[in-house]
């Protein structure tokens, strides 16, 4: 059922009343983006007088870059934030690799050298202190809003300015109608990332998060934080960085959710509320590109 904003003053842009077949509201009165209920023209103007950058941060790392890194971009180029400046920094551990693609005039592509890890655990751990250190040298000054997500997925249609905020989490399509008890939080009260049965708002997806540099760096450094710490014990949570995400929302929470159909599984099927998906997950053939 839907929420009924009380007391809260709406942006003009953000018309929760257009989707009741769904939350368009988190309890702490932040907007989650359901296809239809934003009036796009009224942002598209705003962040176009702005003339807003937009940084894109991916990784493609081993066997990720031939799979992934062409159709991830060759899609961004077109649905990511069509119109606006967008900067996309891809951190890979083989620089030739990287394909030659024909970007629109608004984009720019940076290429990152990294360090690869050899377990795929780490390799994607890792990205929460490479992402920090990138924004403190140089993404602070570059962008406006920055988005990191993984690569091994593809946008389908337009992922605008509706998605701009402070601080943004992403709805995991499997959990998103799920009850608290069964999200796959870290359980193990041990863990930096713990968090108990009776808390938790929502399942965050890691594969797509977002905000201003600021907060992105915040999050970042703490999420390395806390997986620094639990390896110090001898612990890793149970689903990586993304463990170590939702803890971090608990305890900051964004101040917009993106719907699942800006991160659809199809192996999902589709869902009646899915109207429009933004980007897919890929399949992955876990023997073909993860060696451990
Ligand atoms: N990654 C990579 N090479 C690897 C493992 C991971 O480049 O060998 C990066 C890539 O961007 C990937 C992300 O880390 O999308 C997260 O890993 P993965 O997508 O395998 O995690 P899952 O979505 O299955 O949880
Ligand atoms: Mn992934």
């Amino acid at each position: 059922g839907n929420q009924e904003p009380k007391n809260v003053s709406l942006p003009q842009w953000f018309n929760p009343r257009a989707r009741m077949d769904v939350d368009t509201l988190t309890p702490w009165s932040a907007p989650i983006i359901w296809d239809g209920t934003v009036e796009r023209s009224i942002l598209e103007d705003h962040y176009k007088r702005k003339n807003v950058t937009v940084g894109l941060t991916v990784f493609a790392i081993g066997k990720y870059l031939d799979k992934y890194l062409k159709n991830f971009l060759t899609s961004a180029n077109i649905y990511f934030m069509p119109g606006h400046n967008v900067i996309f920094y891809i951190m890979v551990d083989n620089i030739s690799g990287v394909p030659s693609i024909e970007l629109d005039p608004l984009r720019r592509l940076k290429v990152i050298p990294v360090e690869k890890e050899s377990r795929w655990q780490d390799i994607s751990m890792m990205r929460m202190k490479t992402i920090g250190d990138l924004i403190e040298s140089r993404i602070r000054h570059e962008v406006d809003f920055l988005f990191c997500m993984d690569v091994d997925q593809v946008f389908e249609s337009y992922y605008g300015v509706e998605t701009l905020d402070e601080s943004v989490a992403q709805l995991q399509a499997w959990f998103y109608k799920a009850s608290r008890r069964v999200f796959t939080y870290e359980r193990n009260p041990e863990s930096a990332a713990y968090i108990p049965y009776e808390e938790g708002d929502f399942y965050y997806h890691a594969a797509v998060f977002g905000g201003t540099p600021q907060r992105i760096y915040n999050l970042t450094r703490e999420c390395y934080e806390g997986i620094r710490k639990d390896k110090e014990h001898n612990l890793e949570a149970i689903w990586h960085d993304e463990s170590h995400l939702n803890k971090y929302y608990l305890r900051n929470r964004p101040s917009k959710v993106l719907s699942p159909e800006y991160c659809w599984d199809y192996n999902i099927g589709l869902s009646y509320e899915v109207k429009n998906i933004k980007l897919s997950w890929l399949p992955k053939a876990y023997e073909e590109v993860r060696n451990k």
